[in-house]
């Protein structure tokens, strides 16, 4: 797998599941197609917790299994692999809400202006809120000033644009060339 999907599969397994997620992901690409019970053993994370994992993924459209029946025991085994092909779509789906949030976030941010104590994790009130409050912040008591999102604002539009570049909505900059017409 070219190093640059590899490294958004990995990704992605982590806000699946996190660092296990990960290692799962590692020991399928590795063994190609394994049973549960086999990851287990190559991960030393516990069979539950990679069952649950492989389902997480099998959800998301990135594993497969099938199912073979052992002739002599008559048990079913399941084998399990990576399945990468919708991993673009997914990966382009997981962006597109990430920039629906970023919009949100840039709407609420220059939609109002706030008011703030200046103490990280303290609200920010807008002006009406801060009236009721008298311009007192409600947890410190220190007085709440007009609060300058400016470089907050600077860096959403900034991601919001690196997002709009990589889904195709927004052409890249380009440097001016100047085209010779045909006469
Ligand atoms: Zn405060």
């Amino acid at each position: 797998m070219a190093r640059r999907k590899n490294k958004e599969l990995l990704e992605l397994a982590m806000d699946l599941g996190g660092e296990e997620a990960v290692e799962v992901i590692k020991a399928l690409e590795k063994k190609k197609e394994a049973t549960d019970e086999e990851l287990a053993e190559e991960t030393e994370i516990r069979v539950n917790t990679v069952r649950k994992i492989l389902y997480a993924l099998y959800d998301e459209g990135l594993a497969e299994f099938k199912r073979i029946r052992d002739k002599e025991t008559g048990w079913y085994y399941y084998y399990w692999r990576l399945e990468t092909k919708k991993l673009p779509e997914i990966l382009r789906a997981k962006k597109m809400a990430e920039l629906k949030k970023l919009k949100e976030m840039l709407e609420e941010e220059t939609s109002e202006i706030y008011y703030w104590c200046s103490n990280e994790g303290h609200p920010k009130l807008t002006f009406d809120e801060a009236m009721e409050y008298e311009f007192q912040c409600p947890i410190c008591g220190a007085m709440l000033m007009q609060y300058d999102n400016t470089q907050v604002v600077e860096e959403l539009k900034k991601r919001i644009e690196e997002l709009e570049i990589e889904l195709g909505l927004r052409e890249k900059p380009k440097k001016k060339r100047s085209r010779k017409k045909a006469s």
